[in-house]
């Protein structure tokens, strides 16, 4: 059952209003009606293919919503202007008060935040487990367990979530699981393992160029018609909409994703199997040292790898900022949060993405304040690159430390 995400994007054909090789951009935030009765028809759902005001829907944001459902191979999709405004709808939407989620513990810091500070404001409260333990899992589940949230490649930790397990178990208990599959575009495929509603952050990977926030919820045409609905939706009342210039520019980001995926993976692999060799701890998926490592190649679409993120510890937090400052010095990436760009982006999740998770928090997870999260970029010569950010590493002395731990 191989099943290729980037093939049922390219099948989708979309042209201009004059032919033109690219949809053309709806500029506009409201649609004119020929005739009155077909405005309130558009209103109550009750009319297919009229636009009516564009945070309910636009043409380009369908596009992009298009191309993304195909890509997880989901019914239909809402595009949203951030990841957060896609996650948050969508856990507004599957719960209702006194809920109860049950969400991995290492999770992105803003959706922690959301979880742990802002929702329990609504009394839907959540409990937090390792994902990587099903027991633990089943253990959590309540009379009022409403959904699983997880990642399935954890931030910034690169922990790896048994989708088919997972969701298994979500159907006997009849919960929702979502997923939030940012960091593994086409290289894992959630609803393929039984998952009920994914959602990417498309300001990383899949925007590709760092120039915009963006996010998308795919899922059934049920559920995304009730993210939209005009009485009830989450998406329509909360508002967190994508600007129609914006959507036309991811979509033609996209067209490019399959080629930047399996680069990052490349040089990702690369990176990762000679710093191991080098004696350096990292964390990535591609590796046989890695927790996870048979359990991802069991789920993933192998023609995209293991995915452009890996981690390690440096050892302390004054070492991983030692090198990250010497790293952006020797252009070999930035120091910066977010991932997916062209270019390597570094930095210490502890003190920067995960700084909302607190202290002790991080600490049972296996956060060390010396993690460096790595987004690898397309380096279009990877060798060269090992060999520079190695000398890094030398004179800043986290090889030479850790070579002495290990003796
Ligand atoms: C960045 C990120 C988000 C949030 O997305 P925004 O576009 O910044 O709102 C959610 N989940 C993961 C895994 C992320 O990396």
């Amino acid at each position: 059952m191989k099943f290729h995400p980037a093939d049922s994007i390219q099948d989708l054909q979309y042209f201009g209003e004059f032919g033109g090789v690219n949809p053309s951009i709806s500029d506009s935030s409201t649609y004119t009606f020929l005739a009155a009765k077909s405005m309130l028809d558009t209103f109550e759902g009750n009319l297919e293919g009229c636009y009516l005001y564009s945070r309910h829907t636009s043409p380009s944001n369908l596009y992009l919503g298009q191309a993304l459902a195909a890509m997880e191979g989901t019914e239909a999709a809402n595009v949203s202007g951030s990841g957060m405004g896609a996650i948050t709808p969508t856990l507004m939407q599957l719960c209702n008060a006194d809920d109860h989620i049950i969400s991995a513990r290492t999770i992105y810091g803003g959706t922690y935040a959301f979880l742990k500070n802002f929702f329990p404001k609504f009394n839907v409260h959540t409990s937090f487990v390792n994902i990587t333990n099903l027991k633990k899992i089943e253990a959590a589940i309540t009379k009022n367990t409403k959904v699983i949230f997880c990642e399935a490649v954890s931030n910034p930790l690169l922990e790896i979530a048994d989708l088919k397990s997972i969701s298994t178990m979500a159907k006997k208990y009849n919960l929702k699981l979502v997923v939030d599959n940012t960091f593994s575009p086409l290289s894992i495929s959630p609803i393929k393992l039984g998952a009920d509603i994914v959602i990417h952050s498309l300001t990383k990977f899949i925007n590709g160029t760092s120039d915009t926030v963006a996010g998308v919820v795919c899922g059934s045409n049920e559920f995304i018609d009730s993210l939209r609905n005009v009485n009830d939706g989450a998406s329509m009342l909360l508002g967190p909409v994508m600007d129609s210039l914006r959507s036309a520019s991811v979509l033609k980001n996209m067209r490019t994703l399959h080629i930047r995926m399996k680069k990052h993976s490349e040089n990702a692999m690369y990176l990762a199997e000679k710093f191991e060799i080098d004696g350096l701890p990292i964390i990535y998926p591609g590796l046989e040292s890695h927790p996870q490592h048979d359990l991802y190649k069991s789920m993933y679409n192998e023609e995209y790898g293991y995915g452009g993120m890996l981690a390690f510890d440096a050892g302390s937090l004054e070492l991983a900022d030692d090198l990250m400052e010497l790293m952006q010095k020797r252009n070999l990436g930035y120091l910066a949060v977010s991932l997916g760009f062209y270019k390597t982006l570094f930095n210490a999740p502890g003190t920067a993405t995960s700084s909302e998770i607190p202290v002790e928090e991080q600490i049972k997870m296996g956060l060390s304040d010396g993690l460096v999260r790595f987004s690898i970029g397309l380096d279009n010569n990877i060798e060269r690159t090992y060999q520079e950010m190695k000398k890094c590493m030398q004179e800043i002395g986290v090889l030479k430390v850790l070579s002495e731990t290990v003796n």
